[in-house]
């Protein structure tokens, strides 16, 4: 068993109709000015007015920063912060899937400590607790609410690098399941797949703890019995609900177990191919699930009791089964099933490993992992 520790210094608000709750918790931090991140899909959907609607009937007002994109830059943060610092704002609320999350907390380090982002890329750079930010999710999941990192693109260097703190973990995550319930199917489909792939990596990881097992396996429990449910139906105000409770409970379960190599070679596919995390997280799935079946340790046969929704007692489990089941998942839900498909080719593969080898998430993989090994799997998964 490997030694650890373990914290949530965050509260966690749930509720169908919880964003309500909002002016009572600018209230408690004693905030007059909110800066709200976000984008403008949020916008034009009308998710960010619902959320400046109440905050600002409340009599606290409300800048608004709305030019996050996916993978969100170096330059994007800067221009964040700057809009921040001539806000006059105490706190900020990040609204959205993981993008406005990632930026949020990194104008939060800025605002606090100054300096560039990339002067705190790696892990515990951060001297002290960030200024108090409002994660408020609108997919299931990233879990971005309730983890410890940023991830943001370095456009010169062609790389994803990531903040890793816990000093930027946002110190209130407002979990409302109506803010999902207007997704696309196919945001629903990749970001639940991505959610249950953020509790299975924490599961299999070398850094797992009994604290971060029995949270990812009621996220898998969660996410497993309700997202062929979600998907077709995002006005299933249970099933919307288990999603978004499991997208959460996965991205506590990996904040502390970290990932594995699924996201360690997911980044370079987004960062290279411009593929959304969670369809790139996906298409990998099966086939580093096919790989890390050497070292599953009895553990494949919770994931795959989780993904079938019911533990219905089967003859004989062979990882192969839970393989077969992932593609078959990643079929139901309409994603694609090789990286081809979503526009990768060959020719980038050797930079693209370099960058894996990069990610505090291989050396967490249940098996050990050369760049040569990512190469190979790179090549099937095409
Ligand atoms: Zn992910």
């Amino acid at each position: 068993m490997n030694p650890y520790t373990f914290k949530i210094p965050q509260t966690v608000e749930f509720g169908v109709g919880a964003l309500a709750k909002l002016p009572s918790i600018l209230d408690e931090l004693g905030s007059e000015h909110v800066f709200l991140v976000s984008d403008r899909m949020l916008e034009s959907i009308g998710v960010v007015g619902k959320v400046t609607s109440i905050v600002e009937r409340a009599g606290i007002d409300c800048t608004c920063f709305l030019e996050v994109e996916p993978n969100p830059t170096v330059a994007i943060v800067e221009t964040a912060a700057e809009a921040y610092a001539a806000s006059g704002a105490t706190s900020i609320i990040a609204l959205g899937g993981g993008s406005p999350m990632d930026v949020a907390k990194a104008v939060g380090v800025l605002a606090t400590f100054g300096g560039n982002i990339t002067d705190y890329e790696g892990a515990n750079k951060i001297p002290d607790r960030i200024l108090p930010l409002i994660a408020i999710p609108t997919t299931a999941g990233t879990g971005s609410e309730a983890t410890a990192s940023a991830v943001i693109t370095d456009v010169e260097r062609n790389y994803k690098f990531s903040v890793v703190s816990y000093n930027i973990l946002p110190a209130y995550a407002l979990l409302d399941p109506e803010l999902i319930m207007t997704a696309p199917a196919g945001v629903a489909a990749s970001c639940g797949v991505d959610a249950f792939i953020h509790a299975m990596e924490a599961y299999v990881s070398r850094n797992a703890s009994p604290f971060t097992d029995a949270v990812a396996e009621k996220a898998m429990q969660l996410i497993g019995a309700n997202i062929r449910r979600f998907v077709a139906c995002r006005q299933d105000a249970e099933a919307a609900s288990a999603m978004m409770v499991g997208s959460n409970l996965a991205g506590i379960a990996f904040a502390w177990a970290r990932l594995g190599n699924i996201h360690a070679m997911s980044h370079p596919v987004s960062a290279y191919f411009h593929v959304a995390h969670g369809v790139a997280n996906a298409v990998l799935m099966p086939t580093v699930v096919e790989y890390n079946a050497l070292a599953d340790n009895g553990r494949y046969r919770v994931i795959f009791d989780a993904i079938r929704g019911c533990n219905d007692p089967i003859e004989r489990f062979e990882p192969s089964m839970l393989v077969d089941e992932l593609r078959r998942l990643n079929a139901d839900l309409g994603l694609p099933a090789s990286l081809s498909e979503v526009g990768v080719t060959e020719d980038t593969f050797e930079a693209m490993a370099e960058d894996a080898m990069k990610s505090v998430n291989v050396p967490a993989n249940p098996r050990q992992t050369t760049k040569r090994d990512i190469i190979a799997l790179y090549k099937k998964a095409l």
